[in-house]
């Protein structure tokens, strides 16, 4: 992108530095020396020529082709065009580039020739003329008079169109001069084909019409971009730039601004544009010194200013003939340092390779070369000018090119940016989301802990107050017993008996403390479970075989009976459990079976187990069966309620009434339950559900010979 845009650069230099007869119709001039005789001239063929000459030339006399013909008119001096009336020497004086005077010329052509129409390009005659041809009048431009009063000035090239004659034509020219520094015809006249020298009018408006266009695009593109974007001082400075150059580009050339605006007079056209010469070389330097502001000389701008600005007034202030007498002063003076400071900026930023300053100094090199060309035009040295405004245009090509990159950069910066900062957002919003959800489970926990902390303290002061009712009983007999004997209101020989049954109260008191210390921290979650799986059968059967004795003890007999349902081959039946929590549960049921059991009684033990449909799973159901008085059946929803207590039943008065409730609180940590059915007078069945399953059998299962974890606690109740 960057190489093409080098090769449209320089490509449009290439075109600039083209002669303009060569831009306009790609012709050479004839430049013979004398026009007189163009009977050899084919207008078609041999492209159009200068008609330099000679010429008569009647010095302070306004003579019409009348004049001529009646050969009233006194002598002329012989001339050649192109040239300034000072050029020219009457009586071994120079003449006034101020005055009027007539210019006369016969040329002969063809009869070939005068069959088809030709055409004048006039190029800048000073400062106002009108002429004949061939006796017919042409209104020139601007008024011809004889003094500064009687005469309007206009000066920009005209082309007009004439019917030749076969022989001679003859050509008077009127002009005269009170307003410009040069006078007389001093850019040359042309004769051509009529349409060849309308093409290379239009041609040479296209060209300069473009360049306005240019021009003014590129002041509306930068002047947006300023009102836009403030900061970017630079933009506005190149927009001044660019339409200072594109007013003076308007008034040069082909002058087509006088064609817009006709009533813009002479005078305030030249003022134009050397105005616009002093905003665009101030407009540069401010421009270079936004550009390169570590490059700048601080003092030197508000001297140009001052300077430039003073000259400007100048120009205001007087007529074109006294201001641009000190042209040359004021290019070599104000312009030139001025030109020489942008381009010692340019030149040091290239140095120190500031960003676009290469491409910057190419274009400020082109523009000072045309700069130069045109000086060595307005001195004569080099025969065409008009090439700075290309220069110029040029160089804004360069400088345009590094605000389009510099934009394209920055819009490219900027992209980038905001797709890092989506990035980032992004990446910000998932944190945020993270961080919600895990504040939101934070929340529930704590909630739910709130709740369980509720929860604990409710079963706490609950428990105290039946703690104190449970501890009441037995701590009122034991202080009733001990009064008894110590006040001596029993008979010394009844002390063994009652100091006996202190101790009986002691011990219910201790099982009962251990109870409710048990089953509160049962409610309150406080006790951790070691679960851990196990073969159910052997384990059911070593627990039966632990406890048989203590049945045996109040004859009664304890038996472990064996399922009567098989197992597929080398499976073996599974559950889940603490073993120590588990024998509490079992050692609280063998203990109330053998209270409740009278002697010569019965308890049996045996488990059934329910699988799920097409499944390993199931529940296994573990009975403890005993043959005892059995339980009514309007108490059996209230025996495992805390305290419960079947009334009237002696034996109930040694139990804490806690038991059935600690078994309760166990099996459901074991994801099962504890149930009775019972037959008053035939006995009692209690039984367990527990989740089980079906293994493989293998040796990973907590072997059942080592015990429970706790020891073989069984002093439940
Ligand atoms: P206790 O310490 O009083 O035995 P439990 O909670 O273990 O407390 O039992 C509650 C009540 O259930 C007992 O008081 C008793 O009346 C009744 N009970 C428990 N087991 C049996 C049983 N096998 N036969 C008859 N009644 C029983």
């Amino acid at each position: 992108m960057k190489k093409f845009a080098a090769c449209l650069l320089i490509g449009l230099m290439v075109w600039c530095s083209m002669p303009p007869s060569v831009w306009a119709t790609g012709l050479e001039l004839n430049t013979q020396a004398d026009q007189r005789d163009l009977r050899q001239w084919q207008p078609r063929e041999d492209g159009i020529v200068s008609l330099n000459g000679p010429w008569e030339l009647y010095w302070n006399q306004l003579l019409t082709p009348g004049d001529f013909a009646a050969g009233s008119h006194a002598d002329a001096l012989t001339v050649s065009i192109p040239a300034q009336w000072k050029s020219y020497t009457m009586n071994g004086q120079a003449l006034s580039n101020e005055g009027y005077a007539t210019y006369r010329m016969k040329f002969t052509l063809s009869s070939e020739v005068a069959g088809q129409p030709l055409g004048l390009y006039f190029n800048n005659v000073a400062t106002a003329y009108r002429f004949w041809i061939n006796g017919e009048l042409k209104q020139g431009n601007g008024t011809v008079g004889t003094d500064k009063k009687s005469m309007v000035p206009r000066n920009y090239p005209k082309v007009f169109f004439f019917q030749p004659r076969s022989g001679d034509n003859e050509m008077v020219i009127q002009v005269s001069n009170f307003s410009q520094r040069t006078g007389g015809i001093w850019e040359g006249i042309d004769l051509g084909d009529a349409e060849e020298i309308a093409s290379l009018h239009r041609n040479r408006v296209m060209v300069w019409t473009f360049l306005t266009g240019c021009l003014l695009l590129m002041t509306v593109f930068s002047l947006f971009l300023y009102i836009f974007r403030k900061q970017e001082q630079a933009a506005l400075w190149f927009g001044l730039i660019c339409l200072a150059i594109c007013t003076r580009s308007s008034l040069l050339g082909e002058s087509f601004v006088y064609v817009l605006f006709p009533g813009l007079s002479w005078e305030w056209g030249v003022k134009l544009e050397y105005l616009s010469e002093i905003v665009t070389i101030l407009s540069l330097a401010a421009f270079v010194n936004k550009q390169y502001p570590q490059e700048v000389i601080p003092r030197l701008f508000p001297l140009f200013v001052c300077a430039l600005g003073m000259f400007g007034a100048f120009v205001l202030a007087t007529p074109a003939k006294v201001y641009t007498l000190y042209m040359v002063p004021y290019i070599l003076v104000l312009l030139l340092p001025a030109f020489l400071y942008v381009m010692y900026i340019y030149i040091r930023a290239a140095l120190r390779l500031r960003s676009g300053s290469r491409t910057n100094m190419l274009g400020f090199l082109v523009f000072f070369a045309t700069v130069v060309h045109e000086i060595l035009y307005y001195t004569g040295i080099v025969s065409f000018g008009g090439l700075v405004s290309f220069g110029l245009l040029f160089f804004l090509l360069t400088q345009l090119l590094n605000l389009s990159l510099l934009f394209t950069r920055a819009i490219a910066q900027s992209e980038m940016l905001s797709i890092q900062l989506s990035k980032v957002i992004e990446s910000q919003e998932e944190t945020i989301r993270q961080r919600t959800s895990s504040l939101q489970e934070l929340n529930v926990r704590l909630k739910q802990g709130n709740e369980e902390l509720s929860r604990i303290e409710l079963v706490r002061s609950t428990l105290l107050a039946e703690v104190y009712h449970d501890l009441s009983t037995p701590i009122t007999a034991i202080k009733g017993f001990s009064k008894a004997m110590k006040t001596a209101v029993i008979a010394k020989e009844d002390a063994p008996r009652y100091a006996g049954r202190i101790y009986e109260r002691s011990l219910m008191l201790e099982k009962l403390i251990d109870n409710v210390i048990e089953l509160s921290q049962l409610k309150t979650g406080e006790i951790q479970f070691q679960f851990t799986q196990v073969p159910l059968l052997p384990f059911l059967r070593q627990l039966s075989y632990r406890y048989a004795e203590e049945a045996e003890s109040q004859k009664i007999a304890l038996l472990w009976e064996e399922p009567q349902w098989v197992l597929p081959p080398s499976k073996e039946l599974r559950v889940t459990l603490d073993r120590f929590r588990f024998e509490r549960v079992f050692a609280n049921l063998i203990s109330n079976a053998v209270k409740y059991t009278p002697a010569e009684g019965t308890i049996k033990i045996w488990a059934e187990f329910r699988p799920n449909d097409h499944s390993d799973t199931g529940h296994v159901v573990i009975h403890v069966t005993d043959s005892g008085a059995g339980i009514p059946e309007s108490e059996l929803p209230h025996i495992f309620n805390r305290h419960y207590r079947i009334p009237s039943t002696e034996t109930t008065k040694t139990g804490s009434g806690l038991g059935l409730a600690i078994c309760t609180e166990i099996m459901a940590r074991h994801q099962g339950e504890i149930s009775v059915t019972s037959t008053m007078g035939a006995g009692s069945d209690f039984f367990l559900t527990l989740p089980a399953q079906l293994g493989n059998f293998t040796a990973d299962t907590d072997p059942i010979n080592e015990g429970g974890a706790h020891g073989n606690d069984h002093s439940a109740d």
